[in-house]
């Protein structure tokens, strides 16, 4: 089966976490650090802080913008359940804003009719690695003296008006799933530009323990002292998989090069198909394409995903609307909440997309596709 997305790894990444491994760290030691340097960069400079995965970096994100009961996050149900669920296990209650007929992204006038005063978080999804619209969601997110957060597991290296994703936002998160633009195995980071949020986010990721003398509220203890203020978690991403991240990231600009080409490729190719919609892309971004999510018209979707499956080729749906999820449904979420973003699930199809997918491999998706539709 030709997979939707799978990761690429060469000798280069093999050699370096082999290096990591006859080394004297394995946990934390020097790859995390240069690997949480690299990814500043990659993001315009924002402090990063690595963590076990994308999920986890959306719980420390959350943790560090300091949401709890009584708190309100406004997000998309157009992602994958973590965006929203990370949220609720710190008892913040999830409000789903519809998206955007076309690009499947958080819609700003939805957004900004889904804020009360409780609002503590916009959580925006850069989906099929797509820069969300952040100009109004800065706005609506600043009016409501609400943080804006941007879940970027699908578009790390993308940029918004010549801005690297992770500098727009005020906290970023990223994912290392082997299916996303690069990977660590698992992991993920957060990171952020508003000083404080990305000490706190560290803080949380290593249990909450506090190293800093000047900062102890326990006297008089020796140089082995450290205590804890906040409750965190161990989510610390270890050095073997940095040594891995290290390498990936600096092959990431060549990743989202061949993605480009072959969204290039698709739309060339299935431009004048009856019954099939591409994704749009706004004037100002450069995505990073994670994704290619097309529309199947006329209630088809199903039948066409059935039978590319059944020709080896390994479509996938992203995403069923997360308050249909049963752990929210429990909550008292409704059916139709989100009658735009419930219609793009109904017609969604992911094409296969990764860096080493052949010019052959995507002419044979097309040419089922084609006849499946024609
Ligand atoms: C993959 C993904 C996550 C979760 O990342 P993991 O590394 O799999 O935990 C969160 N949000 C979105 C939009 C994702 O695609």
């Amino acid at each position: 089966m030709l997979p939707y997305g799978r990761q690429s790894i060469s000798d280069d990444e093999i050699a370096a976490v082999a290096e990591v491994l006859r080394g004297d760290w394995l946990t934390t030691g020097p790859a995390v650090r240069q690997f949480e340097a690299d990814l500043a960069t990659t993001a315009g400079g924002a402090e990063c802080v690595t963590v076990t995965s994308g999920t986890a970096a959306l719980h420390t994100a959350y943790a560090a913008a300091g949401i709890g009961p009584g708190d309100e996050v406004v997000t998309s149900p157009m992602t994958f359940v973590a965006t929203a669920s990370t949220a609720a296990m710190l008892g913040a209650t999830v409000v789903f804003a519809d998206v955007e007929a076309d690009t499947g992204l958080l819609d700003p006038q939805a957004a900004k009719a889904a804020c009360t005063e409780r609002t503590r978080v916009v959580a925006a999804i850069d989906y099929a690695g797509h820069p969300a619209d952040y100009d109004a969601l800065r706005t609506v997110a600043d009016s409501a003296g609400a943080l804006l957060l941007d879940d970027a597991a699908h578009s790390i290296g993308a940029t918004y008006h010549g801005k690297p994703i992770g500098s727009i936002a005020d906290l970023t998160t990223f994912s290392f799933f082997p299916t996303k633009n690069m990977t660590t195995a698992e992991g993920g980071a957060v990171a952020s530009v508003r000083p404080g949020l990305a000490e706190r986010a560290a803080r949380f990721r290593n249990i909450g323990l506090v190293r800093e003398p000047h900062r102890f509220r326990i006297a008089d203890q020796g140089r082995w002292h450290q205590e804890v203020h906040e409750f965190g978690l161990n989510y610390r991403l270890p050095d073997v998989l940095c040594a891995l991240g290290i390498v990936q990231l600096r092959r990431l600009a060549g990743f989202l090069a061949r993605r480009r080409e072959l969204v290039a490729r698709y739309r060339t190719l299935l431009s004048d198909v009856d019954g099939l919609l591409l994704p749009p892309q706004r004037p100002g971004v450069e995505p990073a394409w994670h994704l290619f999510p097309v529309r199947i018209l006329g209630g088809r979707r199903r039948d066409v995903y059935e039978r590319m499956r059944a020709a080896g080729i390994g479509v996938q749906v992203n995403y069923v609307p997360v308050y249909w999820h049963p752990v929210f449904t429990d909550l008292g979420y409704k059916r139709g909440l989100c009658p735009v973003a419930e219609e793009y699930y109904e017609q969604e199809l992911s094409l296969p997309m990764f860096p080493d997918l052949t010019d052959d491999d995507q002419d044979r998706v097309v040419d089922v596709l084609r006849s499946l539709l024609g």
